[in-house]
C-alpha cells in the first residue's frame, strides 16, 4: 500500500461528506490514498463500472435512489471492485440487506475512526484481491482440465514415426502398446470419406499456407463405431522453414457432432412423424419450378391434403391417439408414392405431396385417386379401429408456377374447395376460386371481430303444442348484423365458426342470451308451464369437452331453470360418435335440460342408439315436412318417423311447417308440436314480446277459410 496509492471513489449527494472522508483519509496517510468523489447516480455508476478504483465508498441515501440499488446495479453488470456502503444510522436490515447484495463492508458515518475506515478498505481491498486470483486459477484449472481431455502426439515428419499419448490410444479403445509410434496408424483409422481433407488440411499448414492445422474427421473406434475427433496442430520448422515436426492434439467431439447432427435433422423434419418439413418441402418445390420454368415438357403437381374431422379426433379420442393417427396417415402415403415424389408435414393435420414428372392432368388424378382408396381404409389406433377421410387440393404446373409459395397456397385454395364441397374429396385448383376464397376469408376476419363487438342477434320463431293449443315455446335462431354486408343468416357463417373454431364464443353468446331472454319474458309473461327456449348446439360445441360446465355457467348465470331450455343437436352430430354421444347426452339430461334431436331423417340413424339416448323430442326435417303433399311417400316417412318416437317415448317437433295442409296432416299423424312459416317467421326479440303478449289465433285455432298461408309476423 505504500508504494502505489489506493484509488478511492466516494459516491455521495453531500459535498460535506467528501471532506470529512478526505480528511479521515490524509489523517491516515496522506500520500496512500486518493479520493474522488461523485454525487449524481448515472455518473456514479458509470464510475463504479470503471474498473478504476481498488475500492468504492457508497452512501445509503442518493437522491431518489438508494446505495443499496447502486451496488445490486454495479454487480450485476460485472463490477469487480469491493464496495463499502455508508449510512446515517445503524440500521441492523440495512445491514444484512448490504451483505446479501455483496457489499465488501458496511460503515455507519460518524462513527468510525480514521484507522476503522484505514482497516475496513484493506480488508475489502485484500479480500478483492484473493478473489481475483481465485477466478484466475480457477480459469487455468479448467484449462488444464481440458488440456488432459485431450490426446497429444507428437509427429517426426521426416521418419513418419509419431509420438501418441496414452490419451490419444485411450479415446479409440486401445491399450499403450496395442498402437504402434507410426503415422499410418492413424491415417488408416480415418473414415475414407473424411481422410482426403484431411491430407489436404495437413498438407496446407506443412506448405505454410494455414498458420494452424485444424480439421475434424471420423475415425474407427475399436468397438467398430465412428468416433468423431478435432486435431490441432502446429508445425516446427528448420531454419530453410520446411516444416520437420508437427505437434499437437486431438478430442474427442462426437457428442458435439450428434447434437448438430440431430440439430440439423430437427430443422429439416417434423418431429413427430419424421416426414420432412414446411422448408425442406418449400425447397424442394422451388428446385421443381425452376426446372419447369427451363422445361416445357416438365409436368409436375403439388398437392395439398388435409384430414376431415381430424379436430374431432383429437378432442374426443385424446392428442395421444390423434398423434398416433397422424404418424399412421404419414407411412401410409409414403407407402402410396413413387420414389421421386415427396410427402412432408406441412403443420396439424396438413401434409402436402409433391408429384414429378407427370405425363398430364390424368396421371395426376389416378395417382390422388391411389392416395384416397389407400387412406380410407381403417386405421388400428391402440387396438381402436378408426376411419378417417382427407381434403386434397391439387396443382399442375402447367396452370400456373410463378414461385414455390404461391403453388402452395393454390394447392391450399383449391384444398379449401374440397372441404366446402363436402369434404373427403380432391380439387384441382383454377384461378377462379381465388375469389371465393377470398371472402371466405374476410367472412371469418370479420367474424372475429363480430364477437368483440357484438355483432350477434338472437331472432326466435314460435314452436306451438297442437295438443294444448298454446305457444310452447320459441328457437332461437343466431343471425349476424354484418356492419357493410347487413343480416346474414346463418347457413352463410356457422359452417365457417365451425372450420375455425369461433363456433365456441358465438355458441356461447347465442345460449346466454336466449337464456336470458327467456328467463326475462318468463319473469313478464308468466304460463303454466312455462315457456320454452330451443337452443341450437352444433357439432363441434358438442364435443367440447366443457360444454356441460358453460351450460350449468349461464343457467346459473340467468336463473334460467334447466327445463326451460332445450338443446338441439343434429343427428349427424350424435351418430358420428355415438358411443360418446350417449356419455354427453347423459351428462346433459344430468343438468335437467331437455334433449332434442334437429333435423331428424336427414343422417343415419341407428336405432341400436337412438333408444340409448335420453332424447325428449324427435325434430322432423323440413325437407319430409315441405314435401309431404307432394308426394305420398314422405307422409308414409313421416309417419314412421312419428310413430318411432312415440315407441321410445319422445314427442316430435315438426319444422319448416309451410301451409295449411300440412299443418293438419301433421295433427292427423299425432304429432305435439309445429314450427314454420306458416306459424310464424323466425322474428326479434321485440316482435317476439308483442307477439306472446297478444298471440294470433291461427297459432293454434287455425280457420279454414282464413288465407294464412305466410303468417302475419314476418320479419325475416
Ligand atoms: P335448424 O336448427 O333446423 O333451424 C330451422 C331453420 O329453418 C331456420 O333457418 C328457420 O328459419 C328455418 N325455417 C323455419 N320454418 C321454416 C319454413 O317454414 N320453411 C323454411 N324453408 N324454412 C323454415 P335459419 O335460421 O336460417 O337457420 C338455419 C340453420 O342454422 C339452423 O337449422 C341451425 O342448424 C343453424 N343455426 C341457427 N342458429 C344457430 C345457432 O345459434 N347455433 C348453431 N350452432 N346453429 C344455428
Ligand atoms: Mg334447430
Ligand atoms: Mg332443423
Amino acid at each position: 500500500m505504500e508504494f502505489s496509492p489506493v484509488k478511492v471513489l466516494l459516491v455521495d449527494d453531500d459535498e460535506d461528506e467528501f471532506v470529512v472522508t478526505r480528511d479521515l483519509l490524509s489523517d491516515i496517510n496522506r500520500k496512500a490514498y486518493t479520493l474522488d468523489w461523485v454525487s449524481r447516480y448515472d455518473e456514479a455508476l458509470a464510475r463504479v463500472l470503471s474498473g478504476g478504483y481498488d475500492v468504492c465508498l457508497i452512501d445509503y441515501r442518493l437522491g431518489a435512489h438508494t446505495g443499496l440499488d447502486l451496488m445490486r446495479e454495479a454487480l450485476s453488470q460485472g463490477c469487480q471492485s469491493p464496495l463499502i456502503l455508508l449510512t446515517g444510522q445503524g440500521n441492523r436490515e440495512i445491514d444484512i440487506a448490504a451483505m446479501r447484495a455483496g457489499a465488501a463492508d458496511y460503515l455507519v458515518k460518524g462513527q468510525f475512526s480514521a484507522s476503522e475506515l484505514e482497516r475496513s478498505i484493506r480488508y475489502a481491498v485484500c479480500a478483492a484481491k484473493t478473489m481475483e486470483r481465485l477466478r484466475v486459477s480457477e480459469e487455468r484449472y479448467a484449462l488444464a482440465a481440458r488440456a488432459a481431455n485431450d490426446g497429444l502426439f507428437d509427429w517426426n515428419l521426416l521418419t513418419g514415426e509419431v509420438y501418441f499419448a496414452p490419451r490419444w490410444k485411450d479415446m479409440l479403445g486401445y491399450q499403450e502398446h496395442e498402437i504402434r509410434g507410426h503415422v499410418d496408424e492413424w491415417l488408416a483409422r480415418v473414415h475414407p470419406e473424411d481422410v482426403g481433407y484431411l491430407k489436404a488440411e495437413i498438407n496446407a499448414h506443412l506448405e505454410g499456407e494455414t498458420p494452424q492445422f485444424q480439421s475434424e474427421y471420423r475415425m474407427a473406434h475399436r468397438d467398430g463405431g465412428w468416433i468423431w475427433m478435432l486435431c490441432r496442430g502446429l508445425a516446427v520448422r528448420d531454419a530453410a522453414g520446411r516444416a520437420c515436426r508437427m505437434a499437437g492434439s486431438q478430442t474427442d467431439i462426437t457428442a458435439r457432432k450428434r447434437a448438430e447432427e440431430k440439430l440439423r435433422y430437427d430443422a429439416h423434419h417434423d418431429s413427430l412423424t419424421g416426414l420432412p418439413n414446411r422448408t425442406v418441402f418449400l425447397d424442394r418445390l422451388a428446385r421443381s419450378v425452376s426446372r419447369a420454368r427451363r422445361r416445357e415438357d416438365y409436368l409436375f403437381a403439388v398437392l395439398f391434403l388435409d384430414l376431415d374431422r381430424f379436430k374431432l379426433v383429437n378432442d374426443s379420442s385424446g392428442h395421444r391417439t390423434g398423434d398416433q393417427l397422424l404418424i399412421a396417415v404419414a407411412r401410409r402415403l409414403e407407402s402410396v408414392l413413387r420414389p421421386g415424389d415427396m410427402v412432408a408435414r406441412h403443420g396439424g393435420d396438413e401434409f402436402t405431396i409433391l408429384l414429378d414428372h407427370l405425363k398430364d392432368q390424368t396421371d395426376a388424378e389416378s395417382i390422388v385417386q391411389r392416395i384416397e382408396k389407400h387412406l380410407s381404409g381403417p386405421f388400428d389406433i391402440f387396438g381402436q379401429e378408426m376411419v378417417i377421410n382427407a381434403s386434397i387440393g391439387i396443382t399442375l404446373s402447367s396452370v400456373a408456377c410463378q414461385d414455390p409459395e404461391q403453388m402452395l397456397r393454390d394447392a391450399d385454395i383449391a384444398m379449401y374447395r374440397a372441404k366446402a364441397r363436402g369434404r373427403g374429396r380432391h380439387e384441382f385448383f383454377s384461378s377462379g376460386m381465388h375469389q371465393d376464397i377470398v371472402s371466405t376469408m374476410r367472412l371469418e376476419s370479420d367474424l372475429r371481430s363480430a364477437i368483440r363487438n357484438e355483432e350477434f342477434r338472437a331472432h326466435y320463431q314460435p314452436i306451438i303444442s297442437f295438443e294444448e293449443r298454446r305457444l310452447s315455446g320459441f328457437e332461437a335462431l343466431i343471425r349476424w348484423q354484418h356492419p357493410q354486408r347487413g343480416l346474414i343468416p346463418p347457413g352463410q357463417f356457422i359452417p365457417i365458426a365451425e372450420e375455425s373454431g369461433l363456433i365456441n364464443p358465438v355458441g356461447r353468446w347465442i345460449l346466454r342470451e336466449a337464456a336470458r331472454q327467456m328467463k326475462e319474458w318468463q319473469h313478464q309473461f308468466p304460463t303454466d308451464p312455462p315457456l320454452i327456449v330451443s337452443v341450437n348446439l352444433s357439432t363441434r360445441q358438442f364435443s367440447q369437452p366443457d360444454l356441460i360446465e358453460r351450460i350449468s355457467e349461464v343457467l346459473a348465470e340467468t336463473g334460467l331453470s334447466p327445463q326451460s331450455l332445450k338443446i338441439e343437436i343434429t343427428e349427424s352430430a350424435v351418430m358420428e360418435n355415438a358411443e360418446a354421444a350417449v356419455e354427453m347426452l347423459n351428462q346433459l339430461k344430468g343438468l335437467g335440460v331437455q334433449l332434442s334431436i334437429d333435423d331428424f331423417g336427414t343422417g343415419y340413424s341407428s336405432l341400436n342408439y337412438l333408444h340409448r339416448f335420453p332424447i325428449d323430442t324427435l325434430k322432423i326435417d323440413r325437407s319430409f315436412v315441405s314435401r309431404m303433399d307432394i308426394q305420398a311417400e314422405n307422409v308414409e316417412i313421416v309417419r314412421t318417423i312419428i310413430s318411432l318416437a312415440h315407441n321410445l317415448g319422445m314427442k316430435v317437433v315438426a319444422e319448416g311447417i309451410e301451409t295449411r295442409a300440412q299443418m293438419q296432416q301433421l295433427c292427423e299423424l299425432g304429432c305435439e308440436y309445429g314450427q314454420g312459416y306458416y306459424l310464424a317467421r323466425p322474428m326479434d326479440s321485440t316482435a317476439t314480446a308483442s307477439l306472446i303478449a297478444s298471440p294470433p289465433r291461427h297459432l293454434w285455432m287455425p280457420e279454414p277459410d282464413e288465407d294464412l298461408q305466410y303468417a302475419m309476423i314476418s320479419q325475416v
